[in-house]
């Protein structure tokens, strides 16, 4: 038996626009998300966080220089 049975499934730090991290299953090294638990409307209960998030987005990636 191989001891690797997923050996490109790794556990790794999710970066959401919000600023929140968690952890989670995936084959990249890492991972970055602009919506997650703490900041989707479906769990605050609040539509007027999405145009908060967009801007954070917006932000965001051109903190990391990303398009
Ligand atoms: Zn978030």
């Amino acid at each position: 038996m191989k001891d690797k049975i997923h050996p490109k499934y790794n556990r790794v730090i999710a970066h959401c626009a919000c600023g929140n991290e968690f952890e989670v299953g995936s084959t990249k090294e890492a991972i970055k998300v602009e919506i997650c638990s703490k900041c989707h409307p479906f769990y605050t209960g609040n539509k007027s966080r999405v145009v908060d998030t967009t801007g954070r987005v917006d932000k965001f990636k051109k903190k990391y220089g990303l398009q």
